[in-house]
This record gives structure tokens, C-alpha cells and sequence, in this order.
């Protein structure tokens, strides 16, 4: 049992000595002092259903036993050196994770010269001038702004452009230099931020201008009906004219050093409203716009940090359900179940560009992040955890779908595998989103029931399901019996409103 300080002590603590900006979730915000697998238990002993898994953070399940006893034993041998000294857990770790990219890229190929940084996790192959590494090469660090800071580094140096593209309603971090690619107006703060930055229009099939039942890559149809055929998407053909607009008019010469894209946008609220909202973009959409981006010079970057390691189910990676092959990949949150590691995995051509100038990072590729970031691949494979990802998130869609039929105020439920977005609406003909006290009463009565989900999107009106990859049938009918209360509670109360 649970013997630390009690909740009001921790919240004065909270109020006096943390700052402000920090949100916490729910009216009276959850005090968690443990948990298991698919399981937080509060300072009482009560148990929670985690359905957002520390925002996708916790992959394979909390204070999973395998990942926890690698922690553990590497914390007993060795935590750290920084990488000027070698170590196996970093090369065991970066050749089993460049070995995960998809297809032709685990064909070995010969590198010349050894320049980077990057190379560093073959050094004693590059003593000798000549050696074989897997085309991708990995650099670790500890979060995903971190991993795309370097993403947009090595795409301004590599392509010698500076303009970079990223989609509206993205999230890729918070440090000042991704902040600008982060292209939604509540993360904004009043400074210069998205230097030759330009945001495109989002391909988002709902809310968007363009789009319908046919649209998205999911297991669930939207409920806005179009004339498309399921293979052919007339909506992509519309945002890439958009995108093709922001090459005309914006970027200098049409020229650009690389576009950002999440494999479905994801991301939290905070404050009053909040980004991402799982947004799912056309079928097609993303190839087109790879090639767009490559023939005028540019380079393409997924942003795994949400879609990797398993969770759209299908595949190992987001991306690789558009059907592209990104130049750099960029990861992090469920890579390390929780524990900080991120990395930026990409070609050995692109990674020289970094042995220009002295580029270092103290924690990344630690052997305690490696050792669990290790464990974490062991897991995924041991547990069949991306089929579970499929067969689970399927079965969850479609019984969210029943639930959008049967209630008004569900305006669409969409996403992949273990990454569901359920869109309230207060008029399903105008899409207007739920307001804010009627969405925030069934968020909250989840979670009296024991159901902890996220919200995101513009308005703040879409729950978020990204849950542990471990969560079964049972525990998805339990949510959807919760979710369905809520719903019947909320529908009830309007109706006696209205008379
Ligand atoms: N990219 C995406 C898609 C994210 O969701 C996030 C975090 N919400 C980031 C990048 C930034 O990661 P971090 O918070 O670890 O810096």
C-alpha cells in the first residue's frame, strides 16, 4: 500500500513549486502511484483501465517484467559512459533497430568513410576504411523534439535548402526549433518561432473540405459519404493541390529541404484545446506528396514517434501504410515503454552531412536506455504484440462504430490498430464540435467508472485511445460498456434539457 505524502500535500507541493504551465488531467487530477501492464492504480489502491497509455508512451505494458529486469540489471553494471567510450548495448541495439526498417532498406550496403557522429555505432568496421552496415544508420537521443530537431538539421545541411513543409494541426515537439513545425496556434508563444516554415493544409477527411466513407486507411468507414471508389480517393487529389499551391506560392524557387509528416496525426491537449485528434489522411495522399516533395529537391521525414513499434497493427511502422519510404525516420515514446530514448534513423549519405562541425549528445544511446529499448523489441516479438495491436484495435474500432451509430453526438471514429480517435460533435450535419462541459461530463464519468482515456484536436472534443499494446477483447468491452453509460448518461440529461 501506498505510504507517501497524501493528495492535498501533493497538491500544494504542485501549486508552490511546479510550474504553472503544467496541466494535470480531470477536475480532481489522479494521484498514480503504480502500475501493471494495461493497469495505474491511484494512492487508494484503485484500479484504472490506462486507455492512453501515458500518451503512447507505454508501449508494452507498465513496469512490464521483461523491459524492468533489463533496466535492472543494466543499472547494476554500468548506466553510462557517454559514447566516446564503446559499449554493446548501443550496437546491439542500433543494428536490431535499423534492421526493423521495412524491405530494401535491410539490404546491406558498402560505406566508404566513416564521418559522423552517426558512425559511431560501427567504429571499430570504419577503422579499416571500408565496411558494411545496414543502409539505415541510427543516432539515439532522449525525446521526440530532440529526434526532430536533428531530423530538420540534417535535411537543411543535407539538401542545402532551409524551407521545410509540415501539415496544419501537426505536433512534432516543443523545443524552439520544432515548435514552428508544431503548426497549431495553441502551442504558439510570442516569439519567433518557424523561421521558412510553411504549413500545408491538412488532408483531414472529416473536418476537411474534401473527403469521405472511402477515404481513410481503416477498418472503419468515415460517416461522411463521397462518390470515391474504396481504391480510388478523389480527396487526395485535391490536398495535393493544396501542397503543390505551397510550392508555387511560398517556397523560394519551389524549392524545399524536406517535409514532416506524422503516419496519423496524433498528439494531446492542453489548456483549452489541443492538437492531433487522430487524424487519418486520404489513401495516396502521402505518396503523392513524398514525390512531390523529392523532385524539387527535398527530403521526406516520418515522425514515428506515435505510429512506431507496432501500434497501427498492419504494420511495423506508420508509414509503411502509405506505402512510402521515408529518407529519415524520427521515434521515440514507446520505443523506450516510458523510459526516455528517442533516435533519428536514416541513410549513412544523409547522416555525413553531421561530420561538417562537432555534433554530440551526452545521454543518448546510454546503455540503460539501450538495454530497455532492447527489451522492449523482445517483448514486441515475444508477445506478437503488433498482431494484438490488429486484432484488438480492429475489434475496438468496430465496436466504437457501433456506438457512433447509435449515438448522435459520436460524429466519427477512425484510426488503425491501437490509435482510435472518437470525434463528439453537438450536430452531426455541421460536425460542430461538443462543447467543452458536455464533452468534459463523459470524459469524466470514464474515468469514475475506472476508464482513462485522452482528448485531443482543435477543440478539445476528440477522446484519444492509444492504450498499452497489451489490452485484450475483455478489457475493450469493459470500455465500451463504460463509454456507452457515459454516452446514454449525456444523451438522457440533453433530452431533459431540451424539454
Ligand atoms: N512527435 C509527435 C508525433 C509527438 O506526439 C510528440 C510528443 N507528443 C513529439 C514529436 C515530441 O516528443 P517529446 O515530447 O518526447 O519531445
Amino acid at each position: 500500500p501506498y505510504t507517501g505524502k497524501s493528495f492535498d500535500e501533493m497538491s500544494t507541493t504542485r501549486d508552490k513549486h511546479l510550474v504553472p504551465c503544467l496541466k494535470s488531467y480531470y477536475k480532481k487530477p489522479l494521484l498514480i502511484t503504480e502500475g501493471h501492464m494495461q493497469w495505474l492504480f491511484d494512492q487508494t489502491g484503485r484500479r484504472y483501465l490506462d486507455l492512453f497509455g501515458g500518451i503512447v508512451t507505454v508501449s508494452v505494458g507498465h513496469c512490464h517484467p521483461k523491459v524492468t529486469a533489463a533496466a535492472t540489471a543494466q543499472m547494476n553494471t554500468l548506466w553510462h559512459t557517454t559514447n566516446i567510450y564503446m559499449h554493446p548495448k548501443i550496437h546491439e541495439y542500433a543494428e536490431r533497430l535499423a534492421d526493423k526498417m521495412p524491405g530494401d532498406l535491410k539490404v546491406k550496403q558498402t560505406v566508404i568513410r566513416q564521418t559522423s557522429a552517426i558512425t559511431y555505432t560501427y567504429p571499430r568496421l570504419a577503422e579499416k576504411g571500408v565496411f558494411h552496415v545496414p543502409v539505415q544508420v541510427v543516432y539515439f537521443v532522449n525525446s521526440g523534439s530532440e529526434a526532430n530537431d536533428l531530423a530538420m538539421l540534417l535535411a537543411r545541411l543535407y539538401t542545402k535548402q532551409f524551407d521545410i513543409i509540415s501539415f496544419r494541426n501537426a505536433y512534432h515537439g516543443m523545443s524552439p526549433y520544432v515548435m514552428g513545425i508544431t503548426a497549431h496556434s495553441t502551442w504558439r508563444f510570442d516569439v519567433p518561432v518557424a523561421q521558412g516554415v510553411h504549413h500545408a493544409m491538412n488532408p483531414d477527411p472529416y473536418q476537411g473540405l474534401w473527403g469521405g466513407k472511402h477515404c481513410r486507411d481503416s477498418p472503419v468507414q468515415t460517416t461522411r459519404d463521397c462518390a470515391c471508389s474504396p481504391d480510388e480517393c478523389e480527396a487526395s487529389s485535391k490536398y495535393y493541390e493544396q501542397l503543390e499551391e505551397v510550392f508555387k506560392y511560398s517556397l523560394p524557387r519551389g524549392k524545399v529541404a524536406g517535409l514532416f509528416a506524422e503516419s496519423i496525426q496524433a498528439s494531446r491537449r492542453r489548456g483549452r484545446h489541443g492538437v492531433g485528434g487522430t487524424v487519418q489522411f486520404p489513401k495516396g495522399f502521402l505518396k503523392k506528396a513524398y514525390e512531390l516533395v523529392r523532385i524539387n529537391g527535398g527530403v521526406c521525414i516520418a515522425d514515428e514517434v506515435q505510429t512506431g513499434f507496432g501500434r497501427t497493427g498492419e504494420h511495423f511502422w506508420g508509414f509503411e501504410g502509405h506505402g512510402v519510404r521515408p529518407d529519415i525516420v524520427t521515434m521515440a515514446k514507446g520505443m523506450g515503454n516510458g523510459f526516455p530514448l528517442a533516435a533519428v534513423v536514416t541513410t549513412p549519405a544523409i547522416a555525413e552531412v553531421l561530420g561538417q562541425a562537432l555534433h554530440f549528445n551526452t545521454f543518448g544511446g546510454n546503455p540503460v536506455a539501450c538495454a530497455v529499448g532492447l527489451s522492449v523489441l523482445d517483448v514486441i516479438q515475444e508477445e506478437r504484440t503488433q498482431e494484438n495491436c490488429k486484432v484488438v484495435g480492429t475489434y475496438f474500432l468496430q465496436e466504437l462504430a457501433k456506438l457512433r451509430d447509435q449515438f448522435a453526438c459520436v460524429g466519427d471514429v477512425r484510426g488503425k490498430g491501437l490509435m482510435i480517435g472518437i470525434e463528439m460533435v453537438s450536430d452531426r450535419a455541421t460536425k460542430a464540435p461538443m462543447n467543452n462541459k458536455h464533452f468534459t461530463d463523459v470524459w469524466e464519468d470514464c474515468k469514475n467508472m475506472g476508464v482513462l482515456i485522452g482528448r485531443g484536436a482543435l477543440n478539445g472534443n476528440v477522446l484519444r485511445i492509444k492504450p498499452p499494446m497489451c489490452i485484450n477483447k475483455e478489457d475493450v468491452d469493459y470500455a465500451v460498456a463504460v463509454l456507452r453509460k457515459a454516452l446514454q448518461t449525456h444523451t438522457d440529461k440533453a433530452k431533459r434539457q431540451a424539454n
